[in-house]
């Protein structure tokens, strides 16, 4: 037998970059920027539905869909922020996270070897599920242009579809770059699924942090003409909540595709987090002062650290939605965000994570870095005070 026993599609994935970075925040103190998890609760309402839940006894394997309450909240939010009507019986399902239902997903409708266009830098578990699936990514990669913001060029996308395109996997808003895809952009991922008669999947775990200034609103690709029918939509508590322990997520979309994702999502976890199933209802039919209050905390963190980025130096990316904020690393002299993120700690208490480890051409990635803003105030204070000083010594 070969020394590794981890099958050999597999071996590409070594431990992610923020064991390391975050080991590294940890052994030197610093201010750990690199991953993106809140540093406090989330709405009051819900941790206290979750306990009495837990009290109460909803501690046994709840429905394989998801508890029927849970459903009908996530039905009712799609239809009040995104006008997406949706039947909670049979077009709406509750997963492990967004990161189970994007693995069930490419699972159960990918063939081996059937191509998946995506937008690089991207999320780590992409690439893992599309491999683990037997499927081939199609990277289409997202560089800064004119505006300062992130933006593709439409040849690359119409070049990465071809016969074998089983479907489109779409973050917006975008983890790392803040981007929140335009209508336009939209429109032309639109044409071409259904040129290519291809279904897409969305990761919008993000679609409540899109930022009073950004270019444009978060607008669903499923709302668009045709798309309905061929997308499977998901989104997360994790992050809308200040949750991500919790891993509750969900897909929603038309009654075939989600019960595909079912049939897979049944033997990967059947069913997860019972007890807090019942909570996230509660948070979803939160008012929108909640929404609106979240973003706009968000919102005045994000110009709080980017104000440091900028004092330091940096070129500073400008982000529209999402926990985080990228950063050109060469007006400080750096060219490489891997070895920049080492030292950064040394230099001055900060951790980030290069964002190169997200793309598959990695040059296009390689200067730069990114930052999370998800913390309390006073961390992100003095961490871009922190940052700051890098631009006077
Ligand atoms: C955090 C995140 C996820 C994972 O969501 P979970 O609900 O924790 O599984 C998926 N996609 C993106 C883009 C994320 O940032």
């Amino acid at each position: 037998m070969t020394s590794d026993p981890l099958v050999e599609r597999m071996r590409p994935f070594g431990t992610t970059i923020f064991t390391e970075m975050s080991a590294l925040a940890t052994r030197t103190g610093s201010i750990n920027l690199g991953q993106g998890f809140p540093d406090t609760d989330g709405p009051a309402e819900m941790l206290a539905a979750a306990a009495r839940a837990l009290q109460e006894g909803a501690n046994q394997y709840p429905p394989l869909p998801g508890i029927p309450a849970l459903r009908e909240a996530i039905a009712e939010h799609e239809q009040r922020f995104w006008a997406l009507p949706r039947d909670p019986g049979c077009e709406v399902v509750v997963t492990a996270g967004a990161t189970e239902a994007v693995a069930a997903a490419i699972l159960s409708l990918c063939e081996p070897g059937d191509e998946v266009v995506t937008f690089e830098p991207y999320y780590d578990s992409y690439a893992a599920s599309i491999t683990l699936a037997g499927a081939v990514r199609r990277p289409v990669t997202l560089r800064p242009v004119a505006s300062g913001r992130y933006g593709f060029d439409e040849a690359e996308l119409r070049a990465a579809f071809g016969p074998r395109t089983r479907l489109v996997l779409l973050n917006s808003p975008h983890n790392p770059t803040g981007k929140v895809f335009t209508r336009s952009e939209l429109g032309l991922i639109a044409d071409l699924c259904r040129q290519h008669d291809t279904y897409a999947v969305t990761d919008e775990v993000y679609e409540h942090l899109v930022f009073t200034d950004a270019a444009e609103p978060h607008v669903p690709l499923a709302g668009l003409p045709g798309m309905r029918e061929r997308t499977l939509r998901i989104s997360s508590a994790g992050k809308t909540f200040s949750c991500t322990g919790w891993k509750v997520g969900w897909a929603t979309g038309p009654e075939r595709l989600v019960s595909a994702l079912t049939r897979v999502k049944q033997f990967l976890t059947f069913v997860n987090a019972g007890p807090l199933q019942p909570a996230v209802a509660v948070a979803l039919g939160l008012g929108d002062d909640y929404f609106t209050g979240f973003r706009d905390e968000l919102q005045a963190r994000r110009d709080h650290l980017t104000a440091g980025l900028a004092e330091a130096g940096f070129a500073v990316q400008p982000s529209d939605g999402t926990y985080f904020v990228t950063a050109d690393i060469r007006p400080l002299g750096g060219t490489d965000g891997i070895e920049f993120c080492r030292e950064l700690p040394e230099r001055c208490g900060v951790v980030a994570v290069p964002t190169q480890v997200f793309y598959d051409d990695r040059a296009a990635g390689r200067h730069l870095i990114r930052f999370a803003f998800c913390k309390r105030e006073s961390v992100i204070d003095e961490a871009a005070q922190r940052l700051a000083k890098l631009g006077r010594g």
